[in-house]
């Protein structure tokens, strides 16, 4: 996959999606990489990632994916905006 250009992605698509190769006729798919994109699924252990808040600070506080919320799943937006929301909750306690 890695070695195909646009065109040969958008095939690849459309034979999985069964969509007619026509459809996308007028389509530009640019390939990209991101090298990056599994670091949020290594294994961790606690304490391996700041929670948000880290306990005894004040004043400031982490968010984004590399925060160790609870029971949460990464990658999602939602991730980081309950990220934000547990900053601000513990801020104001
Ligand atoms: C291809 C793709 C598809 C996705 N699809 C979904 C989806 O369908 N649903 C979903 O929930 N999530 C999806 N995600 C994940 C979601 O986009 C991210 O989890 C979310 O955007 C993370 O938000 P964030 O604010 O923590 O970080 P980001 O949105 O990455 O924001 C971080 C910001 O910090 C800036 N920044 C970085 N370094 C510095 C610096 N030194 N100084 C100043 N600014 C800096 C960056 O430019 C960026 O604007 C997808 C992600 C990708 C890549």
């Amino acid at each position: 996959m890695v070695e195909c250009n646009g065109v040969e992605i958008l095939q690849e698509i459309c034979g999985h999606l069964r969509f007619d190769l026509e459809t996308v006729a007028s389509a530009n798919c640019i390939p990209c990489r991101m090298p990056y994109i599994t670091s949020m699924f290594m294994p961790r252990m606690v304490g391996d990632r700041p929670l948000p808040v880290p306990r005894g600070s004040k004043n400031f506080g982490f968010i984004s994916q590399f925060v160790e919320i609870q029971d949460d799943v990464v990658p999602t937006v939602e991730y980081s905006v309950r990220a934000a929301q547990l900053v601000i909750r513990v801020a104001n306690d």
